[in-house]
């Protein structure tokens, strides 16, 4: 037996969207406040242009999908769900 499952994101906690890796980065190199003049001079330092703040999240919102992105839906196992289960009540 298998059974359809739907399960939140665990990368992008159900919101469909994460940082873009360079923007992890910066956040994790200026802590608050920001100014324009910190943003502009880090991504004077890398070879790409400014990226969007926001992309979207690889892990359940591939391109072209049809499901509601920020959650991650599979068919699993009585076996696996039992894990997924017993890891949520750990
Ligand atoms: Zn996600």
């Amino acid at each position: 037996m298998e059974i359809y499952i739907r399960q939140k994101c665990a990368d992008c906690h159900g919101v469909g969207q994460i940082r873009h890796p360079l923007w992890r980065k910066f956040y994790e190199q200026h802590p608050d406040p920001v100014t324009n003049e910190d943003v502009r001079q880090w991504f004077e330092g890398h070879p790409h242009p400014l990226p969007d703040e926001q992309i979207p999240c690889s892990s359940c919102n591939p391109k072209g999908a049809m499901r509601q992105p920020g959650y991650i839906e599979e068919w699993v196992s009585v076996k696996e769900l039992l894990e997924l289960l017993l890891g949520h009540v750990r």
